[in-house]
């Protein structure tokens, strides 16, 4: 599978998500070492947030990556009502403690609240200018919030918009999509199984898929979500067998005849959708 651009680095299409983790559903050692087994099998872009377990999670993936910290591409999110002036520099320094380094490969405005595009844009300036980031983005951003990013000076210095995309949920492929490829801005795909508690992997369209190429359905389903080389999809798991299952999407290549099955399964839009959240 190709690599993504982003910001100047080629990064795998296949990262890692941390939203339960670090959050006593099970052990840290146990999803420690999935964290480092999807490192080592490239899957070497962590995200996290400040508000996953109030830092716990940024916690367990500073124990997780101390010694492997330079193989990782190491994004973390910001609360909409931390990213201005008087805060955002506070937050970022306690993010980083947590994580225990000294830089941010990514960091992300969580979700949009309020108009402060243009303060949030220059304290992201000024935390790269300082070492802190090497570069920003934003999530849960629609076409419009991002036309509005783009209208404030150096707003167009976005590394990605993460947000909710995977086979039961394509609203994003009728406008925002276009728009991103249209800005080189590429997507971050998060929930890309769906979530926690989704029944996709259940679907006989994907079953049958996964059978036929000797995957999981969850490996199928990552494998459709990385499958034009310009997004990165973000699954989440605390196990390394999960992990090690999600790592095989790496090496699926859908043809036409997966893909039109699925698009009957799963249609793409036909119209505007409003951007769905989690
Ligand atoms: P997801 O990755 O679609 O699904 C996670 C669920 O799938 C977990 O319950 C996990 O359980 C299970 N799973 C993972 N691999 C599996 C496998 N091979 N076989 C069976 N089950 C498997 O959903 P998500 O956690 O909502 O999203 C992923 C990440 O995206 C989050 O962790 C977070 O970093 C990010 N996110 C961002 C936002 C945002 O607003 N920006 C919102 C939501 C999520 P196990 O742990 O037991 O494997």
């Amino acid at each position: 599978m190709s690599s993504i651009q982003l910001d100047g680095n080629s990064l795998s299409p296949l990262g890692m998500g941390s939203w339960h983790l670090g959050q006593g559903k099970r052990t840290d050692r146990e999803e420690i070492e999935a964290l480092r087994t999807g490192v080592s099998l490239g899957m070497n872009v962590i995200d996290t947030a400040e508000m996953y377990g109030r830092g716990r999670s940024e916690t367990l993936i500073g124990k997780a990556i101390e010694d492997i910290r330079d193989d990782v591409f190491l994004v973390s999110k910001i609360y909409p009502w931390n990213a201005n002036r008087l805060l955002m520099a506070r937050s970022c320094e306690n993010t980083l403690r947590r994580l225990k380094t000294d830089r941010l490969d990514l960091y992300l405005l969580h979700w949009r609240f309020g108009s402060f595009l243009g303060e949030m844009v220059h304290g992201f300036e000024k935390l790269k200018a300082e070492g802190k980031i090497r570069a920003w983005g934003v999530s849960n951003f629609d076409t419009q919030a991002m036309e509005s990013l783009l209208k404030v000076e150096q707003g167009d210095r976005c590394a990605t918009n993460q947000v909710f995309y995977n086979v039961g949920s394509r609203g994003v492929e009728f406008d925002l999509i276009p728009w991103s490829q249209q800005h080189n801005i590429p997507l971050m795909a998060y929930s890309p199984l769906g979530g926690k508690g989704a029944d996709l992997a259940h679907h006989p369209v994907i079953l049958k898929l996964a059978e036929k190429h000797q995957a999981t359905p969850a490996a199928l389903l990552l494998a459709w979500t990385i499958r034009n080389g310009r997004t990165l999809a973000i699954p989440e798991s605390g196990t390394a067998a999960h992990v090690r299952d999600n790592a095989v999407a790496l090496s699926i290549w859908l043809d036409n005849e997966d893909l039109s099955a699925i698009d009957k399964a799963f249609p793409p839009p036909t119209g505007k959708q409003k951007l769905e959240t989690r």
